[in-house]
């Protein structure tokens, strides 16, 4: 068997972070090689492994330079500001990256293209095997009813969640206005309140929830005249969010550099 891939995971006190770490332990094609988190987290210099009841032998450090240190894979899911500057380093090292961190503005999304030139990254704001078909289902769907038909797409999260429409409401548009041959800047609908007017054609409008410990629930509706289509994804725990970032991680291994999404990793392209 080839060596295990060095992997280092940020943010790795997180929600995500957890389900990470547990996904690493369970492989035996991966190996914990660093732990990231904030200057400030209650985890720093403890053994990454200790929420677990296990020794890993690898301590919570902040400083980038040292986790990155003969790396193979910075795996990141934490926030926009945390990750640039993880891609900065990453690019210096080179690290590859998968980034699993939501919420970026247009600009850092042409940051982070701009890096691949250099490094791997896969980039993805939703690394579920099924959210990812999903994203295909729904470009499918819009271009056969690309008329006549309201696109929404609908979101509820977790009462934690810090960026909305979620990164994965955002795909599914996109996914959806690739499906009409339109960009999703030029017909997004965001917000609604008031004396809104009818509804215009070819528009794709958000709707957001936020409550509870949902993981992530999407649908997208394709509402026309007499019927409606409704292409639903629920996600019940994290972990299959992990494994396929982690998934997403083995399939770097073999790349130098570029940009890859889910659909890349699973072949579905
Ligand atoms: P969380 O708040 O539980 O964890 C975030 C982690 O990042 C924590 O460990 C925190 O200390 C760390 N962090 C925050 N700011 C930081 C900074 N400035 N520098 C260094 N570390 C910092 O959040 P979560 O639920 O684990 O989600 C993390 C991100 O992953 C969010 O953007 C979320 O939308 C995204 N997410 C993506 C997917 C996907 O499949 N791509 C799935 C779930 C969540």
């Amino acid at each position: 068997m080839a060596n295990p891939l060095k992997v280092v995971i940020a943010g790795c006190s997180g929600r995500m972070g957890h389900a990470l770490l547990e996904g690493v332990f369970s492989d035996v094609e991966l190996v914990l090689h660093g732990a990231l988190d904030r200057a400030e987290n209650v985890h720093l210099g403890r053994d990454a492994g200790e929420q677990f009841g296990r020794v890993s032998g690898v301590r919570v450090v902040s400083d980038i330079d040292v986790a990155l240190k003969d790396a193979d894979v910075l795996v990141d899911f934490t926030r926009p500001e945390a990750s640039m500057a993880y891609l900065a380093a990453c690019q210096k090292y080179k690290v590859k990256m998968i980034i699993g961190t939501t919420g970026f503005s247009v600009e850092e999304k042409q940051v982070i293209e701009a890096a691949a030139k250099n490094i791997a990254i896969v980039f993805a704001p939703n690394m579920s095997v099924g959210v990812t078909l999903l994203i295909n289902l729904v470009e499918q769907a819009a271009r056969v009813l690309n008329e006549g038909y309201d696109i929404e797409v609908v979101e509820m999260h977790h009462r934690y969640k810090v960026d909305a429409p979620s990164g994965t409401a955002l795909r599914l548009g996109e996914a959806a206005a690739q499906g009409l041959g339109q960009d999703l800047k030029d017909c997004a609908v965001y917000a609604r309140e008031g004396v809104t007017g009818e509804r215009e054609a070819g528009k794709i409008g958000f709707a957001t929830m936020r409550g509870g410990d949902v993981v992530g629930d999407h649908t997208v509706v394709l509402a026309g005249i007499g019927e409606r289509v409704e292409l639903t994804h629920k996600a019940s725990s994290r972990a299959t969010f992990a494994l396929g970032a982690l998934r997403a991680a083995k399939y770097l291994a073999v790349k130098d550099s570029g940009l890859y999404d889910m659909r890349d990793v699973l072949g579905l392209r």
